[in-house]
């Protein structure tokens, strides 16, 4: 049982002040892009996971890998004890790069192992399930583009008419989504840094399908956060430009920097370029939206 699972950037990012609880309220648009991962599992003497590609050697094989607590999830949610499973997982994602590779996989797991186990969850239940793992995983389950609030977790769909183009660069190493916000924090106690407004003029792009307005819209309150951490992002994002994006972005907590591009050959051309300019460790192009977790074959989730 084989899922393919998209990642994600944000198109906006808004990230109210820290809570009392430690949290932070958030209201972002999500955008499923075709860079993905692929999850999958099979009924196995020896339960355990292997992971291979982009980033694995970064990443936990244990009990904290989210595509096991994916798992354990699953497995207590319908009453079973000891899953007697493998899991494999192909990592096209990087790993802490702000795209949600770890919840990608969970959401996958999910879809996986519920077909395995012929549970016919829908896609309803199983996001239940999912938000109790991460605030993003429900959003990889959908896919598409939607407006999430809460902590990422309560998501309405988003008309978007067209596909946009993208390039992602890569950074040499991670950043830690806490310590990013944490940096947040800080510059919002030493100062003001720029806050993004209402999501709603970039949900109005999205519906106009015109990538030359949505660029004008891209935001994210981490950015700066992410950019005091890693101050090289600043050139990342500069030489995308001036290679021909339309705009950059960091995505989500960073490093990852998305570019929007007007169509497929210029993200071609902006990929090459920054590849080789030295402000980043590899390149991707990717278009979007996708749909969120399906199999390979092409089956959807009830
Ligand atoms: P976030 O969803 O918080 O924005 P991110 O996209 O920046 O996170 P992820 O690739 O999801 O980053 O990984 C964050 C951390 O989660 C990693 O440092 C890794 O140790 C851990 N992790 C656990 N399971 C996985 C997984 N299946 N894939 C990637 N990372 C995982």
């Amino acid at each position: 049982m084989t899922v393919r699972v998209p990642s994600k950037i944000n198109l906006h990012l808004s990230v109210g002040d820290l809570r009392e609880d430690g949290f932070h309220d958030l209201t972002t648009v999500f955008h499923a892009l075709s860079l993905s991962d692929e999850v999958t599992v099979a009924v196995a003497e020896e339960p355990g996971l292997e992971i291979s590609g982009e980033g694995a050697e970064d990443v936990p094989t244990g009990p904290d890998n989210l595509a096991w607590r994916a798992v354990e999830a699953l497995a207590a949610h319908v009453g079973r004890t000891d899953p007697k499973v493998r899991v494999v997982v192909r990592k096209g994602i990087p790993v802490a790069g702000g795209m949600a590779g770890g919840s990608a996989d969970a959401a996958a797991t999910l879809v996986a192992l519920s077909s395995l186990w012929k549970l016919d969850l829908g896609r309803d239940e199983l996001a239940e399930i999912a938000a109790t793992l991460g605030s993003d995983v429900p959003f990889a389950l959908y896919g598409g583009t939607a407006l999430g609030t809460g902590r990422g977790e309560q998501l309405v769909p988003v008309l978007s008419r067209h596909t946009f183009h993208w390039v992602l660069a890569f950074d040499h190493e991670g950043l830690s989504t806490p310590s990013v916000f944490g940096e947040l924090d800080r510059l919002r106690e030493n100062g003001n840094p720029p806050r993004v407004g209402s999501h709603a003029p970039v949900v109005e792009a999205l519906a106009s399908g015109d990538p030359r307005q949505l660029a004008l819209l891209l935001g994210n309150d981490l950015q700066a956060a992410a950019v005091s951490l890693r101050p090289g992002l600043r050139r990342t994002l500069r030489a995308g430009v001036n290679a021909g994006a339309l705009a950059g972005t960091v995505s989500g907590s960073g490093p990852t920097c998305a570019f929007l591009c007007a169509d497929a050959e210029t993200a071609l051309e902006v990929a090459a370029e920054l590849a080789g300019a030295g402000v980043c460790r590899t390149t991707r192009v990717a278009h979007g939206p996708v749909p969120g977790a399906r199999f390979v074959t092409g089956d959807d989730v009830r």
